[in-house]
C-alpha cells in the first residue's frame, strides 16, 4: 500500500482552488448570458478578467512546479488508471500548456479577441469579409505564435488540436475527414436529386413560446437530465450548458416560434451535456478530474441525445403525443412516420448551425480544409472567402450568395483559428462508435426508446464516459469503452442506413 505523500495532499488543495476559481467564473458567465442587465457589461468583464487571472496564477506557481517535480518519482508507483495518477497527469499537462504561453501573449490574445469580436460584427453589418480580414491577420500571427511556443512535432496545428482533444493529431483529423468526404458528398448530393420527398410544413406552422418551453422541459425530463433538485433550464441567445459541481448544472434553449425542432433538439443537445456535468463523480467536485474529457466527447454527448435518440423512431412515437396535447390543431393530423421524416429533412444548407446530420461534418470540414491550407501557407486570408465559396460548390453543390451567408457566419475565428471546429466531428464519430457499443450490450435499446425508457442508455454512458471525468485522453477513453481506436465506421454506417431508408434510396 503506498501512502500517499504530503506534497500530493498540498498540491490536490492548491489544485481545488484552481477549480473552484474556475467554477466561480463559469457562474458569473451563466449570470452574464441569461440574468444580467445589459449596463453591466463592462463590470461583468472586469469580474471575469480579475476572476480568471487568479485562478491563471494558482495554476502556474512556482509552488506547483516545485510540487509536481517532487511528485514524479510517487507518480511512477502508482496504477495508471488510479485517481492519484490521473490528478497528476492532468495536473502536470495543464501546468505545462500554461507556462509555456508567455504572459504578454495571453494578454495580446485576449486583446485581440475582444477586438476581433467587435470588427467581427463590423464586417457583418457592412457583409463584407474584407473588413474582418485584418483582425484575422492579428489572429492567425498569435496563434503562429501559441503553436510555437506550445510545441509541436509533425505539424503546427497539431499544437491547437491538442488544446480540444488531447492527444489527437492533425493527421488523424485528416485522415477522418477522408473517410467522411468518400461516403457523407455522394450521399448528399443523392438526396439532394430527390426533393420534395419530406414534408416539414407542419412543424414550420406557429408555435407559441411558452409551450415549447413546456415541452422542451419535458423532453429533458424524460431522458433523465435533473431539473428537480441540481439543474435548471432558462433562455439564452445562443444555447449552453455550464456548470459548478455534479450537483448544479445549467442548460439553457432558445425558441423560434415559427419552426418548433429549434427549442426541442437545442435542448435535447444541451440535456446531452447537461447529463454528462450531472454524472461526473461528485467526489471530483473540487478535482481536475471534474469535467468532461475534452469538448468534442462532451459533444458525443450532445449529439447523442439530440440526433441519434432525438431523432430517432423511438423517440418521436414517445414524445408527438406529448407535443399533440401541448399543440393540438398545428400537429393534430401529424403521424409519428411523419413527424419522424419532418426532423430528419436533409438539405444543402449555407449555415452550419441549421445543417442537418448528413451536411453537418462537411461544413465542419471545409473549415478545417481552409484552416490548415493558410498553415501550409497554400491559402493566403485575402483569398480566404472566395475559397469558401468554391468549397461550398464542390461539397454542396451551393454557393453562398454573401458574406454574412459564407465565410462571416461564424463567431469561432474572432478568437481563435487552425482547430476551432474539429471537436464537432470527433463527437460525431465517438459518439456513434459508443453508441454502438451500448447498442450491442443493452438488448432491445431502441425500443425501450418509444416507451420513453432512456435509463439503460443512460447508465452506460455513465458507466463508460460520465465516471471517468478527465482521467482519460478522447483516445483512451473510446479504446476503452468500445475495445477499437477512433474510426468512422459506426458513424457512416448509421448516417447511410438512416438516410438511405428515409429517402429510399
Ligand atoms: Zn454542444
Amino acid at each position: 500500500l503506498s501512502s500517499r505523500p504530503e506534497k500530493y495532499d498540498r498540491l490536490v488543495g492548491i489544485l481545488a482552488d484552481v477549480v473552484n476559481l474556475r467554477h466561480a467564473a463559469a457562474l458569473l458567465y451563466w449570470d452574464q448570458q441569461t440574468m444580467m442587465p445589459t449596463a453591466a457589461a463592462q463590470a461583468r468583464g472586469h469580474h471575469m478578467a480579475t476572476v480568471d487571472k487568479l485562478a491563471h496564477a494558482k495554476l502556474t506557481s512556482p509552488e506547483v512546479g516545485q510540487l509536481l517535480d517532487d511528485l514524479k518519482d510517487h507518480e511512477a508507483t502508482l496504477p495508471y488508471d488510479s485517481d492519484e495518477a490521473a490528478t497528476l497527469r492532468v495536473a502536470r499537462r495543464q501546468y505545462e500548456k500554461a507556462t509555456r504561453i508567455p504572459p504578454d501573449l495571453i494578454v495580446r490574445i485576449s486583446l485581440a479577441g475582444a477586438e476581433g469580436y467587435v470588427t467581427w460584427r463590423q464586417a457583418r453589418e457592412a457583409n463584407d469579409y474584407k473588413v474582418f480580414q485584418p483582425a484575422l491577420e492579428r489572429t492567425y500571427a498569435l496563434m503562429r505564435e501559441v503553436t510555437e511556443a506550445l510545441g509541436w512535432e509533425d505539424h503546427p496545428l497539431d499544437a491547437l488540436v491538442d488544446e480540444f482533444e488531447p492527444g489527437l493529431k492533425t493527421a488523424q483529423i485528416e485522415a477522418l475527414f477522408d473517410d467522411l468526404r468518400a461516403t457523407l458528398v455522394p450521399l448528399g448530393q443523392a438526396i439532394f436529386n430527390r426533393p420534395g420527398t419530406i414534408d416539414d410544413g407542419p412543424v414550420r406552422r406557429h408555435f407559441p413560446s411558452e409551450a415549447q418551453l413546456a415541452a422542451s422541459q419535458e423532453a429533458a425530463v424524460a431522458v433523465g437530465f435533473d431539473l428537480d433538485t441540481r439543474g435548471r433550464l432558462d433562455l439564452s441567445v445562443h444555447p449552453f450548458t455550464t456548470s459548478f459541481s455534479p450537483c448544479d448544472v445549467r442548460i439553457t434553449t432558445k425558441v423560434d416560434e415559427s419552426f418548433l425542432p429549434t427549442s426541442l433538439f437545442a435542448t435535447l443537445h444541451e440535456a446531452g451535456h447537461g447529463l454528462y456535468e450531472q454524472g461526473l463523480p461528485v467526489a471530483f467536485q473540487e478535482s481536475i478530474l471534474g469535467e468532461g474529457a475534452s469538448s468534442g466527447i462532451h459533444e458525443s454527448q450532445s449529439l447523442l441525445w439530440e440526433n441519434v435518440v432525438g431523432r430517432s423512431r423511438g423517440f418521436c412515437e414517445f414524445f408527438l403525443p406529448r407535443l399533440r396535447s401541448l399543440f393540438p390543431d398545428q400537429l393534430g393530423g401529424m403521424s409519428p412516420e411523419g413527424f419522424y421524416r419532418a426532423v430528419n429533412k436533409v438539405q444543402p444548407s449555407l449555415i452550419r448551425v441549421d445543417a442537418d446530420e448528413v451536411t453537418y461534418n462537411l461544413h465542419v470540414m471545409i473549415r478545417f480544409e481552409l484552416e490548415k491550407a493558410v498553415f501550409d501557407g497554400r491559402l493566403s486570408l485575402g483569398d480566404l472567402a472566395e475559397a469558401w465559396r468554391a468549397k461550398f460548390k464542390d461539397y454542396l453543390g451551393i454557393v453562398p450568395p454573401d458574406d454574412l451567408s459564407g465565410v462571416l457566419q461564424d463567431i469561432h475565428w474572432t478568437g481563435g483559428f487552425g482547430a476551432c471546429f474539429v471537436s464537432y466531428t470527433v463527437g460525431h464519430v465517438s459518439g456513434l462508435q459508443l453508441y454502438e457499443k451500448a447498442r450491442a450490450e443493452i438488448p432491445d435499446l431502441e425500443r425501450g426508446f418509444a416507451r420513453g425508457d432512456f435509463a439503460a442508455l443512460r447508465e452506460w454512458m455513465n458507466r463508460n464516459v460520465h465516471a471517468h471525468g478527465r482521467k482519460y485522453t478522447p483516445q483512451e477513453l473510446v479504446e476503452r469503452a468500445t475495445g477499437r481506436r477512433l474510426e468512422t465506421g459506426p458513424y457512416l454506417t448509421y448516417i447511410k442506413g438512416k438516410f438511405k431508408d428515409i429517402y429510399g434510396l
